[in-house]
């Protein structure tokens, strides 16, 4: 009988999706946190439930050979990594199977052409971007990241996946809140004024944007606050306040009040300047992303004389990197800020044949189809929950004859790919990459033909 707090000793023979060892007792799927594939070990039962069990790790018996020692002491209270006891190789090889998986079990595509993992050298401090929860701990202020699947802040004084810079600017951010009686913000009650503290270094040029998510747009002693700031870390080059007055788990507010510089900082990927406000996406792996945009280079093939259409295109980046000689690129992205962005990175790249579009690219493509526009490639980099039939059908009725789909969720990148072969596109290849080492994160980018 497998009942709450029974005891089991297990063999994991694999890891699913959300990182999570994978075992079955009596016939029944169990799944265990901090579990590797090879790994005998005693769990107890922590969730039973008809269909499924979850299980803790009470002593580990026989450690699988693709073990590593965690080196993060928040590991598994913080909902960021998931790997960190698991050596690299091993878990970009779960990834791989995870985007393997997806293909199969929910686009129904067997035997898709599925290349090796695209993955990182790098996979500490690899993030360019951080975004840090703040709560009171007995009068001190700290930040730190959400557990998993809750609310709650795990403070952290120096995530291994941020550069070490970050951790110190934090820290000095804190002490300053402290010093200077600046409340911290309760999501129960919806009051206090520091929501966030949100980070951003551009790698290429070392410039670093600091802003203060806050529940007011007037931040107390501004000007000390600039002062002490940017006297201790001279990389900041800009300090931004959000006004997020919402009670909501949404991190960004639409306002930005420029506390000191440009209100954005300039980095550089695949040669190409690229403007980076804080609304505005931008990958957080800069050298994963160049690989990432050297692939869909070669998915695009040849874009000479050729126009490019790159639906969720955040500030411009796939198609001002890649398709540098098209006769002409259109861009479709929903975030203005973003769009501006793109503009500008258009200009300063000294590209005079683009139009970046503000709205919802579902919409705007139909938009760009009544206007008879004939993309011959079409980009789609949508976020998590993918594309809608309703876009699919519109990408298809452009006629074009490859759509290049990179997607960071490898599920509903297969329940579109399924979609698309119902129009007559096939998946001549799809690479998974790497973007997002020791967290559950794997991005895939694919190439449909039709
Ligand atoms: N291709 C870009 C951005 C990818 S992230 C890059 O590689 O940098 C996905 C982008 O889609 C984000 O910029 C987000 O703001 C945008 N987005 C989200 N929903 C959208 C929608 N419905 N229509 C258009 N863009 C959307």
């Amino acid at each position: 009988m497998i009942t709450k707090n029974s005891i089991h000793t297990v063999n994991i023979n694999s890891i699913n999706s959300s990182g999570f060892g994978v075992c079955r007792i009596e016939g029944i799927v169990c799944f265990v946190q901090g579990g590797v594939t090879g790994d005998t070990i005693e769990i107890k039962i922590i969730k039973s439930k008809k269909n499924y069990n979850i299980g803790r790790i009470e002593k580990i018996i026989t450690p699988s050979p693709k073990r590593k020692e965690n080196d993060c002491p928040v590991f598994k209270k913080c909902g960021g990594c998931v790997y960190r006891h698991v050596k690299y190789e091993e878990e970009a090889l779960f990834k791989e199977n995870v985007v393997r998986d997806a293909f199969e079990r929910i686009g129904h595509i067997e035997n898709v052409n599925l290349k090796n993992i695209i993955s990182a050298e790098n996979t500490l401090r690899y993030r360019n971007k951080a975004q840090y929860p703040v709560k009171n701990e007995n009068g001190r202020i700290r930040a730190g990241f959400f557990a998993a699947r809750t609310h709650e802040i795990i403070s952290c004084d120096d995530c291994l996946l941020q550069p070490e810079i970050f951790s110190s600017i934090v820290k000095e951010v804190c002490l300053f809140a402290e010093e200077n009686n600046i409340s911290v913000y309760d999501e129960k009650t919806n009051k206090g004024f520091l929501r966030h503290i949100y980070l951003r270094i551009a790698e290429m040029t070392g410039e670093i944007m600091l802003t203060l998510v806050a529940t007011k747009n007037s931040l107390k002693n501004q000007e000390k606050f600039v002062e002490v700031l940017t006297g201790k870390f001279p990389e900041i080059k800009s300090i931004i306040l959000n006004v997020n007055r919402e009670k909501t788990n949404v991190i960004l507010g639409d306002e930005c009040i420029n506390l000191f510089g440009r209100g954005y900082i300039t980095d550089i990927l695949c040669d190409t300047k690229i403007k980076i406000s804080p609304l505005s996406f931008y990958q957080v792996n800069r050298i994963q992303a160049e690989k990432l945009y050297e692939k869909a280079r070669e998915y695009m093939g040849d874009t000479k004389g050729k126009t490019v259409m790159d639906l969720y295109c955040g500030t411009g980046t796939i198609g001002l990197c890649t398709a540098k000689d098209a006769e002409k690129l259109i861009g479709v992205e929903i975030i203005e800020q973003a769009v501006e962005d793109a503009k500008v990175n258009a200009e300063i790249n000294s590209r005079n044949n683009t139009e970046f579009i503000c709205g919802d690219a579902e919409k705007a493509a139909v938009i760009l189809k009544e206007k008879n526009v004939k993309p011959d490639v079409i980009i789609v980099d949508p976020p998590r929950k993918g594309l809608t039939p309703k876009l699919i059908e519109t990408i298809d009725s452009f006629g074009a004859e490859k759509v290049v789909y990179v997607s960071c969720d490898p599920a509903t990148l297969a329940r579109d790919c399924e979609i698309f072969a119902s129009y007559g596109f096939k998946i001549q290849e799809a690479t998974p990459v790497d973007l997002f080492p020791r967290t559950a994160h794997v991005e895939c980018i694919t190439l449909l033909v039709r």
